[in-house]
Formats: C-alpha cells, structure tokens, sequence
C-alpha cells in the first residue's frame, strides 16, 4: 500500500501568449484581469489544501507558459506559497518559461524566491522547423535566456527539443543537439511530434498538407539521440529525459516513482491516497469550485491494488534504473515476479533486463517500451 505523504507540488498556469501549432494542453490567451482572477483562485487551492504540504520537496510550476505572467502576480503566488510550505525542506523548485520572456530581471526576480531550475520551451534552434511548430522564439533568444539564467545562478536548465517533422533527419537534429551541448544545458527532453486531436497540426494532417515523418526514421533519430548525447557526458535516465549527472529533475522522478504529489490550478492532475484526481479543465467551473470550497475534477478515481501496481510498471519502467524488486514488495506486499510472471518471459526474450535487483528496459529496446509495457496491463 502506497501512503507516504506527497513529496512534489505541481501548479498549473494555463496561459500563454502564442499558441503552438502541436499543443494539447490546457492553456489559452487571456487578459491581465483573468490572469489575476486565476492567481488568486490558485493562491485559494493552495490554502485548502494546506495539510499536504508537510514533506514537500519539489515545486513545478507548468503550463501554459508560467512566464507570461506579469511578475506581480507572480510575486502574489510565491509569496503565499512561501506561507505555506517550508522552504529549509524544498530541494528543487522549477518553472517552465519561453525563452523570450526570460529578462535579467525576471532571472533576478525567480532567483531570489529560490527557484533553482528552468525549463526552457526551446523545441529547436532552427527558424524553419520553429515556423512549423508555431514559435515565436529564435536560437538568439535562446542564447540570451540561457546566459543571463547563468548570469544570475540558476545552472540547473533544462531544454525541451521537438524530433519528428516532415523532413527531419539526423543531421538536422544534430544541430540542435550540438547547440544545446554548446549552450551548456544541463538537461534536455527530446520529444517525438506526437500529432494531438484538436491542434492545428491535427487538422493539417487531415487535410494532408502535414504529413509526419514515418515510424522508422523516427525511431533512427530516436536512436542517434541517445548514442549522441550520451557521448557528450549527457546520460539517458527516461525514455525522453537525459541530463549531466547530479541534474536529474527530482519532481519528475516522484511521478515515475508512482508516489504522491499534489496539483493546483485547473486541469493539473495529482495522486493522493490511492485516488488520482484532475481538477477540471475550465477556469469558470474551477475558479466557481475553489470560492465554495468544493473543487470540481475531470476525473476522480480510487485505484485498486492492482491498478496501483499497473501504473507503478507503466511509470517505473520508463527510467533506465527500472523497479526495484525490493521497494515493489515493501510497497504492495507481493513479490513483483509473482504478480507479474510474464516478467521472465520478457527477460528471455530480452525485452527486459535484471540487474541488481532492478528490472527494466534495455535502452536499445525503449523507443518500443510502449509495446513492453502493454504487457502488463
Ligand atoms: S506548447 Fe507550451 S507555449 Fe506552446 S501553446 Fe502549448 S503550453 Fe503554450
């Protein structure tokens, strides 16, 4: 049984300034007015769920693009977050932001509330494969985020990288991958194009003027992905997550541990108590839900033992560390290979290696992990 107290905190800002021809998040453009309603109705989440916050060690605050919103109602947040939760026990504290917005005064103005990481919307340093996604930024502003974050001391930066458009080749993406080495990010994210219903790629796609780029090349990027950056001292330690070492996103780890963690803030979803819960994604409903005191979710479910041993495989086996055998039986009381025979079966065909005790995906094998997990499900 699954009961500790949640480590990590996620806090949704559902707004940006420019929207992304491939996004299916919630987000939208909105007016100042909104935007200070919105901050005051999380600033209220937050209160109400003042009795989770004892072991909180992780702060990521997502979107959205937290960074468009104007600084003071950003202070207003931080402030009442500082309220509440102890700062002497917070390890890592990140906000995602768009190259563009980051100013010397706002590195200097997230610097001072402790914020120690950055998440950096780069997707690309070339102007062609930017114009398809739909982003404003250049590789400039890129250059000058990363240099005044360093500037002011936030070391810990993280580049999210887009692979997978029409035309993409290795070399193409090379070049990406040689600024982000160059630039000194400490942590990147390459992610496949994943074409969403309800985007604009989605509907380009209908009308076949956006065809993506087929399986196979995408898998011989996914795989020169992997052998470069790790020839560049950028180790792979999830399916789309590589960084220097010692630079890990520790909130990320808390959601592949399967543990608890909390969400604030309209469509931000969090696991409490064996129930996994999204808030609902809709600023009317949300912000109505959170003024009475009885916040209103897409979803709320109550897992069952077996559905939580599901999600802990699901989760667990896209780290290259993989599950620990030990931790899993300590965990849900039953040994993982009696659950899960099919394990040895896996590990026969060489779909999953053991090793120390940890069961997990050989990294030649996780651009297919999908079909691997579907094996315990
Ligand atoms: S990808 Fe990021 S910046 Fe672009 S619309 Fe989505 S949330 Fe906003």
């Amino acid at each position: 049984m699954n009961n500790q107290a949640p480590r990590a905190l996620y806090i949704h800002i559902p707004f940006c300034s420019h929207i992304c021809t491939y996004c299916d998040f919630y987000k939208m453009r909105a007016k100042e007015s909104v935007k200070h309603e919105y901050i005051s109705t999380l600033i209220q989440e937050l209160h109400l769920k003042k009795s989770f916050y004892d072991a909180i060690e992780t702060i990521y605050i997502g979107g959205g693009t937290p960074s468009s919103i104007p600084m003071e109602h950003l202070k207003r947040l931080f402030d009442a977050i500082l309220k509440e939760i102890d700062p002497s026990k917070l390890i890592e504290w990140t906000i995602e932001a768009n190259p563009q917005d980051i100013t010397e005064e706002f590195a200097r103005f997230i610097q001072d509330y402790g914020i120690n990481r950055v998440s950096l919307g780069v997707q690309s340093f070339q102007e062609k494969r930017l114009k398809v996604l739909g982003r404003t930024h250049t590789r400039l502003d890129v250059l000058h985020a990363i240099k005044i974050l360093h500037q002011v001391g936030i070391k810990n930066v993280n580049a999210d990288l887009i692979y997978g458009l029409p035309g993409d080749t290795i070399k193409l993406i090379k070049q990406d991958l040689i600024q982000i080495i160059n630039m000194g990010f400490t942590h990147v994210s390459p992610y496949t194009l994943i074409i969403e219903p309800k985007t604009m790629l989605y509907l380009a796609q209908e009308e076949n003027t956006f065809l993506p780029l087929p399986d196979e090349e995408e898998a011989t990027i996914y795989r020169f992905i992997q052998r470069f950056l790790n020839s560049y001292g950028l180790y792979q330690y999830e399916i789309s997550n590589f960084c220097i070492k010692g630079y890990e996103s520790l909130h990320n780890q808390v959601y592949w541990k399967n543990d608890h963690y909390i969400g604030l803030g309209a469509s931000a979803s969090y696991y409490i108590d064996q129930i996994r819960y999204t808030n609902i994604k809709n600023l009317r409903l949300y912000t109505e839900g959170v003024k009475i005191g009885k916040l209103k979710y897409e979803e709320k479910a109550e897992l069952t033992q077996e559905e939580e041993m599901q999600n802990e495989m699901m989760l667990g086996l896209r780290t290259i560390r993989g599950i620990s055998l030990q931790e899993f039986e300590a965990k849900y009381g039953k040994a993982l290979l009696d659950v899960y025979p099919v394990v040895n079966r896996l590990i026969h065909d060489k779909q999953l290696i053991l090793k120390r005790g940890y069961i997990a995906i050989p990294t030649n094998r996780l651009y297919v992990s999908n079909t691997i997990i579907l094996n315990f499900m």
